[in-house]
């Protein structure tokens, strides 16, 4: 165990410091980590020092994709290697109460300020925070963070046996969501992305690949993954009575009035979708140590701990990458 810490202290600022090592209250457990996967909230804090409304007014530890091995804590957990649900619900407010605790009020999430990240030595989590998953490698094992980002996705569309799915999109996340919805029964996938090289790497995900969106597929379904406005713009793709995910971050000028218009007369329902609610943090777990998910594939780079500034200069400046690793504490992908 160690207390180092690659701490942001401002956009591009990246610094290798010990931390105090965190109390240990009961129900939580210890964890030495092992792998952090780097994305695209990450590279927005560390080019900007914002995601959004969300600013870094202290420094801050960056990472939410985590994985590593309980060193501490109830004794059925020791020694096993975790995949870290990295947001933490207060279970009393009303979202939290209606069984509703990505949408909690007075949540935190690792690596969103205030609370440090995973990208250090060790981490302390409420014991329902952290799957067991014996059978994957830690790199694998950080990466059910973005598969359960896409299990979320398929459930709150109901995607089920024999829809037409089409995903816009084709980095980590479109990619994990075509892979879900594989898994629940979509009997087509199509995939958008005007980045070649990314489609590129989606080889074999799905069934056809569209480097700018296509005129009617009847899609049942549309998972939206990048937020670019472009992929809001075209919805003569979808059947009439389509379902739409929102995944990706909307671009402020990404939701037109011709959007609604469409929405309207062709009665689309669309779906916000936030990290995971209920149960999809476990089911990709689950589906990532069966073996029927392939997320090494995602990994492209890895750096050491002490290296984090350059892992995430790469992964901000390098569009060739799909997920970069962080590897604490001398860990192996
Ligand atoms: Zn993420
Ligand atoms: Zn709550």
């Amino acid at each position: 165990m160690t207390g180092q810490a690659a701490v942001l202290h401002g956009p591009k600022d990246v610094r290798i410091e010990q931390l105090a090592p965190a109390p240990l209250p009961p129900g939580h457990v210890r964890i030495a980590l092992e792998a952090t996967g780097l994305c695209g909230s990450d590279l927005h804090y560390y080019a900007d020092g914002r995601n959004g409304p969300n600013v870094v007014t202290a420094p801050l530890v960056l990472g939410h994709e985590g994985s590593g091995k309980v060193i501490e804590g109830p004794d059925e957990l020791v020694g096993r290697r975790v995949a870290i649900e990295p947001a933490v619900s207060c279970g009393g407010c009303r979202p939290c109460r209606t069984g509703r605790y990505n949408l909690c009020l007075n949540g935190t999430c690792l690596g969103s300020p205030p609370t440090h990240g995973t990208l250090r030595g060790d981490v302390v989590m409420p014991v329902r925070n952290v799957h067991p998953v014996p059978t994957l490698g830690a790199g694998a094992a950080a990466l059910v963070e973005p598969l359960a980002v896409g299990t979320w996705a398929v459930r709150r569309a109901g995607i089920g046996l024999g829809d037409r799915v089409l995903i816009t999109g084709a980095g980590p996340i479109g990619q994990l969501a075509a892979v879900a919805a594989r898994l629940a029964g979509a009997s087509w996938i199509g995939l958008i992305d005007t980045a070649q090289a990314r489609l590129a790497s989606a080889d074999g995900l799905a069934d056809e690949y569209f480097a700018e969106p296509p005129d009617a597929v009847n899609a049942d379904v549309l998972v939206e993954c990048s937020g670019a406005p472009e992929a809001f713009a075209e919805l003569g793709m979808l059947r009439p009575g389509a379902r739409i995910a929102l995944v990706g971050t909307p671009a402020r000028r990404a939701l037109s009035t011709g959007f609604l218009v469409h929405a309207q007369r062709y009665e689309l329902d669309v779906l916000g979708c936030f990290r995971y609610g209920p149960g999809a943090f476990a089911s990709a777990a689950a589906l990532a140590g069966s073996g029927r998910v392939d997320l090494e594939r995602l990994i492209t780079a890895s750096y050491p701990l002490t290296e984090a500034a350059t892992a995430l200069h790469t992964a901000l400046t390098d569009r060739t990458q799909l997920k970069t690793l962080v590897l604490s504490s001398g860990a192996t992908v």
